[in-house]
């Protein structure tokens, strides 16, 4: 899949539109969830334009991807998620249900997150 540079992080890394702004380096950026599903729900995008996890994964340098995990580990920790736990998900084309074609991780916490999947 080709990289959509009018994709709504994308717009967000521009400063084109707002986000509840949490952390920022120089690879990485982490704001809260426009539409928490859970009392704590964060977003770590990285800041190059990579589509999702296996193009990161296969096209992040390596300064890009330590910079990334180093900021998700410090996000985690910064915010509390570390104590009691929490679930970090990155979703992935169709079947995985991603809506925005950015790389991004989910952050989830402040409670019980509950099942891996309610529907099995
Ligand atoms: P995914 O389904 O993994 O692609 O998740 C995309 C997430 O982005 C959803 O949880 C949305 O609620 C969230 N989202 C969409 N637009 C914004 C925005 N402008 N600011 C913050 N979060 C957003």
């Amino acid at each position: 899949m080709a990289y959509d540079d009018n994709n709504i992080f994308a717009k967000i890394l521009r400063g084109e539109i707002p986000c509840n702004k949490i952390y920022e380096d120089d690879f990485s950026l982490a704001f809260h969830d426009i539409a928490p599903k859970a009392k704590q729900h964060i977003l770590v995008i990285p800041k190059g334009a990579y589509t999702d996890i296996v193009d990161f994964g296969a096209n992040g340098s390596a300064e890009e991807i330590k910079g990334f995990y180093s900021a998700v580990s410090k996000i985690a920790k910064d915010e509390g998620l570390t104590q009691d736990g929490f679930r970090s998900i990155a979703n992935t084309g169709n079947f995985g249900g991603q809506e925005v074609p950015h790389y991004h991780i989910h952050l989830l916490g402040g409670e019980p997150i509950g099942a891996l999947r309610s529907n099995v």
